[in-house]
Order: structure tokens, then C-alpha cells, then sequence
């Protein structure tokens, strides 16, 4: 059977293709390290889980509005105005199955066939496709790792083209954990003023912001942000989530309105049930917040100590989120054994290979010479994994 056009060129996700390959081998009984998946690895909390289960005893099981329940709305709105002192109606939300189901309910609903995205590399592996999926054009723009992987107000202005519709920004970032500050933020804002753009703001690793950085919500840097952005968030992240599937947007009404039609077309309301377990996640105890971000510093500072001790391989501080981008160019050009490595994808092939270590080639995040390293796994599992690493760096030849 013919597949569209459109779906013949649709790149599957290398992020979850990664995960599978190393799934599939721990199938087989091989001792994996997986470092592929940006995904917590603690349980979701406690008291999230008690809510789903009471909202199921109490009949909440059945359709609910397309776009969201009334009481997640206003927590949303409630958390948006608390955090960041923004403020938002419950008609500017829609709640949707996962972040990455609201970008795709965004692009949609913004693009015309041939407007452009502008998409700072390295970026996360979904974006680029889920724009073209809804007839954009991602106009990639790299970014150097000497200015910590951020786009500048100047690279910026020099990308913007006639049919520039959006700018995209992911901050604090994956791949790379970079995050800007205010200013670089309100800088790059004049710009966008400037050319009547829209923002996608994906803010979902807010909540993950390292000690000494401080993390700023995209429209409130300059007056009538708000009118032209599209705030991205959700519980993923934050409370470890990932697999309820509960992301949201924030925008003006008019948009909010249109995704919330796109939605009712396409997958109804999301989970009812997770809905109810996203409203305790954020009306609840944030204590669960702050432990696992604890551990993620932890382990965030024990890979900067390692990776800083290999030989020709760098890697910005992290400023947030849980991956290490790691400049792994000097490694390539070389042989592991018997097998020849040019480029990204071959070099984490080798080492999922080799030493049964999984990560992401950063060619999948628009960066070749680079490799991601998620540290959302236990601090054991991390030891070994480095220490496979580091084996697997030194038998380069
Ligand atoms: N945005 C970014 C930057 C992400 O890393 C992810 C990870 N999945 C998402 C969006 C999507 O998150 P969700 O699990 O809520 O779909
Ligand atoms: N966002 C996570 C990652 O980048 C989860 C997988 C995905 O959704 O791509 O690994």
C-alpha cells in the first residue's frame, strides 16, 4: 500500500528509535546503560498516582471537554501567574496528550504550506519534523558551542526571510541544557518585535533549572510578548509523567480556540484520568520537585567532573534539564576495533555495539560531532555508563 508523500519523508523519532534498540537488547539479556531517553527515571510521585485512582473510583472516566477540564485550566493558569507572574484566562489554554501533541496542535494551527519555522541547532529531534508535518519549511539555524549553543539577536535578524512565520525556542534546552538569561532573552524579543514574528516558547524543563541559573518565562521580558507567544509546558519533566501524556499551551484566544477545534477533531480530550493526576501534580506538595531535581544535580555535577577529564571531548555547563551534549569530533575519523567511525551515528552505533552503552548521535538534533548523553538514570547505572564511555574513548585508534 502507496504511503503519502508527506509520511515517506517523515523521519521516525532517533530519541525513541535509540530507546528501542537498547530496550530490545536488554530483551536479550545484555546489561544495557541507557542514556537514550530523556525520561526520569524516578516514579511519578505518590500522591499524583492516589489521584488517578481516586478519580477513576469517583466516574471520571468518560469524555471530558476536547481541550482540557475546567480545574486544570485554572491550576495552569494559577501556576503561570504564581511562577511568573503572568496572566493568563482559562480560555488561552488547551491541554493536550504530551508536549509534543501540543507543538504538533500549534504548527497546525499557525502554518500555511511554505511558511517557516526558525529552528536554533541543536534542537530537539521532533521539532524539524513535526513542521513539515504540517507543511512548514524549518529554517535550521545553528548556533556556536563557544556562545553555549544560543542563538544571538544578530544570527537571528540574518535568518528571517519573507516567509519566516515563527521563531522556536527551547529553553532550558534540549540537547544541550543550555538556558538564556532575561536579557538574552529581551534581546532576542526586540527582534522578534521588530519582525512581527510569533514564539513557540517550549518551556517543559522549567521546573529543572540548576543552582546559579535562573530561569525566565519568554513573554514576560518585554510588554506584548504575550499577544504573539505560544507558551509549550506539561508534566513530563517536572514530576516524572512522562508515559500519562499531559502537555498544555498557553496563547492568545483566538489560536487557543483553533487548536482546541483541531483537537476535537483528532483525539478528543486528553486522558480524563490524567488530567485529574496533572491537577494534583500541580495543585499538590512540590517537595517531589525539588527531591528529584536534587538528584539531578547530583548526577549533573559528577558527569561535568568526568567528562571535563577526557581528553579532547567538551561539553558547555548545563545550566538545565538533564542531558550533557558532549563534542565528541575528535573522536571520529578513527577506528574501535575492526570498525570504522566517520560520524555521529556510527560512533553511538559502535558504542551501543561495543559496550552496550545507549545515547543519541547529535547529527538527530541538527549538531554532527556531537553526542547527547541523558543523566536522568540512577547514579550506578551512571558510574558504569562513564566508565564504558571513557573505555570506549580510549580504545579509539
Ligand atoms: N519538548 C521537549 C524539549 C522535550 O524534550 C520533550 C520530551 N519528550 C517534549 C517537548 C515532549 O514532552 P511530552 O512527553 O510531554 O510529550
Ligand atoms: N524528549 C525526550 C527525549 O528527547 C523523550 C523522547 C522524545 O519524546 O523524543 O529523549
Amino acid at each position: 500500500m502507496k504511503i503519502s508523500q508527506r509520511l515517506q519523508q517523515l523521519e521516525p523519532s532517533a530519541t525513541m528509535a535509540m530507546a528501542a534498540k537498547a530496550k530490545e537488547l536488554k530483551a536479550a539479556g545484555e546489561h544495557v546503560v541507557d542514556f537514550s531517553l530523556g525520561e526520569p527515571d524516578f516514579p511519578t510521585p505518590r500522591h499524583i498516582c492516589q489521584a488517578a485512582t481516586r478519580a477513576m473510583q469517583e466516574g471520571h472516566t468518560h469524555y471530558t471537554a476536547a481541550s482540557g477540564i475546567p480545574e486544570l485550566k485554572a491550576a495552569i493558569v494559577r501556576q503561570y501567574q504564581q511562577r511568573h507572574g503572568l496572566q493568563y484566562q482559562p480560555n488561552q489554554v488547551v491541554v493536550s496528550n504530551g508536549a509534543k501533541h501540543a507543538l504538533h496542535n500549534v504548527f497546525t494551527a499557525l502554518l500555511d504550506p511554505g511558511q517557516e519555522v526558525i529552528i536554533p541547532a541543536p534542537y530537539w529531534v521532533s521539532y524539524a519534523e513535526l513542521v513539515k508535518l504540517a507543511s512548514g519549511v524549518p529554517r535550521i539555524v545553528p548556533t556556536e558551542e563557544a556562545q553555549g549553543f544560543k542563538l544571538t539577536p544578530q544570527r537571528l535578524r540574518e535568518s528571517i526571510g519573507p516567509q519566516t512565520r515563527v521563531l522556536l525556542l527551547c529553553s532550558p534546552s534540549n540537547p544541550t541544557g543550555a538556558m538564556y538569561t532575561a536579557q538574552e532573552l529581551a534581546a532576542l524579543a526586540d527582534v522578534v518585535l521588530e519582525h512581527d514574528l510569533v514564539v513557540v516558547a517550549d518551556e517543559i524543563y522549567e521546573r529543572l533549572v540548576y543552582p546559579g541559573h535562573h530561569f525566565t518565562s519568554f513573554p514576560t521580558v518585554r510588554p506584548g510578548l504575550m499577544e504573539r507567544t505560544v507558551v509549550v509546558n506539561g508534566v513530563s519533566k517536572a514530576y516524572a509523567m512522562t508515559g500519562w501524556r499531559i502537555g498544555w499551551t498557553l496563547s492568545p484566544p483566538q489560536l487557543a480556540q483553533a487548536m482546541a477545534a483541531l483537537q476535537s477533531q483528532e483525539t478528543s480530550n486528553p486522558c480524563s484520568i490524567s488530567q485529574h493526576a496533572a491537577l494534583a501534580a500541580l495543585e499538590g506538595p512540590q517537595a517531589c520537585v525539588e527531591e528529584m531535581l536534587q538528584q539531578f544535580a547530583r548526577r549533573r555535577q559528577y558527569v561535568q567532573q568526568r567528562v571535563t577529564q577526557w581528553d579532547g571531548v567538551s561539553c558547555p555547563e548545563m545550566a538545565g534539564a538533564f542531558y550533557a551534549f558532549l563534542n565528541i569530533s575528535s573522536y571520529l575519523g578513527r577506528r574501535y576495533g575492526d570498525t570504522p567511525v566517520e560520524n555521529s551515528q556510527q560512533w553511538c552505533l559502535a558504542l551501543l555495539e561495543q559496550q552496550k552503552v545507549a545515547t543519541v548521535m547529535g547529527s538527530a538534533f541538527g549538531a554532527e560531532g556531537y553526542v547527547r548523553l541523558s543523566y536522568a538514570t540512577g547514579m550506578g547505572e551512571l558510574e558504569e555508563g562513564l566508565d564504558r564511555i571513557q573505555r570506549y574513548l580510549q580504545s579509539a585508534q
